[in-house]
């Protein structure tokens, strides 16, 4: 076999090199222009919800946000074959899940590993927590979830108590009071996302998550909310984390669990065209793509009297 010349031995290299350096970056965008990338999964949801028109509002007011370039991407209907469900992350700076249905094959579910992993952004929108319970990499992705399996041995809840996170191992699976207004109050006011944001905001007629459970690894309360168990049946009393940051590798994840709307509720829906849940749905899933927001607040912010709703 002929000997490689010393030139040839360096071209080789950098080709391999320059290979390698695509395969790290598989996930992150690296076009020219300055657009975070984002695609948007969605297409199976549970009796309880209602992808279209969830997914319909987030892609709104997600595109709405001018640095953001958004694609859709819809699974196979629930119960079709997901065999050739294989959304490609190459490019995307973000993905942003509002998807609770059917398993991903083990090589997609490998790939958003290996986005977020490699230093992607994800996004985790309210009934997504419920999905993929059998999924490890999921679960520590999300940092906590409810429902799909996750029993009491699932891992412990979180919860804001005495002034930080604490981990509860005590008995009891994911509820949820009655939708209702409700106050969100700031845990981690210095946090990209939250910086700016008043010390507490009212939510419109949205479900407060509670008792979610999961390995609730690296996970950074931002948000939290609470009920009255006199008050409202289902409450837990409990300050459970509406808003988190979790890092999985070298991504961010941000977990927002609201964003309820069911089969009947139509383009008006209050949870979702809160402008609380707008704002902090555009400016976490900045963050899980860049690790940094340059939105300005917008002026119809809700404060915690009254809600505000587009
Ligand atoms: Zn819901």
């Amino acid at each position: 076999m002929k000997k490689a010349s010393p030139i040839l031995k360096a071209a080789r290299w950098s080709v391999a090199a320059f290979l390698s350096v695509v395969m790290l970056c598989s996930c992150a965008s690296n076009s020219s222009d300055s657009k975070v990338k984002v695609m948007l999964i969605t297409g199976q949801s549970s009796k309880h919800h209602n992808w279209e028109l969830s997914s319909a509002l987030m892609e709104k007011y997600l595109a709405a946000v001018s640095q953001f370039e958004v694609t859709k991407v819809v699974s196979p209907a629930q119960g079709e074959d997901m065999s050739n469900f294989k959304p490609d992350f190459d490019g995307y700076d973000v993905v942003v899940l509002d998807y609770e249905g059917d398993a991903w094959t083990d090589a997609t579910k490998s790939a958003l590993e290996s986005c977020v992993g490699g230093g992607g952004g994800m996004v985790s929108v309210h009934a997504t927590n419920n999905a993929f319970g059998d999924w490890p990499g999921f679960n520590e992705m999300i940092g906590v979830g409810g429902w799909g399996g996750r029993t009491d041995d699932f891992g412990p809840k979180i919860h804001w108590f005495e002034g930080g996170m604490k981990l509860l191992q005590t008995p009891g699976s994911a509820t949820h009071p009655a939708k209702h207004d409700f106050e969100v109050v700031t845990r981690a006011p210095e946090h990209p996302i939250m910086k700016g944001l008043p010390e507490s905001w009212l939510h419109a007629n949205d479900e407060i998550y509670s008792r979610l459970r999961g390995p609730a690894k690296n996970v950074t309360i931002l948000a939290t909310a609470s009920a009255d168990p006199d008050e409202i049946a289902r409450a837990t009393g409990n300050n459970e984390p509406m808003l988190m940051d979790i890092r999985y590798g070298k991504g961010r994840i941000f977990h927002t669990t609201l964003g309820h709307c069911n089969k009947n509720d139509d383009l008006n829906v209050k949870a979702l065209n809160c402008v609380g849940f707008i704002v902090t749905l555009q400016r976490g899933t900045e963050w899980a793509a860049t690790g940094a927001v340059t939105q300005a607040i917008p002026g119809d912010f809700p404060g915690s009297d009254a809600v505000s709703v587009r």
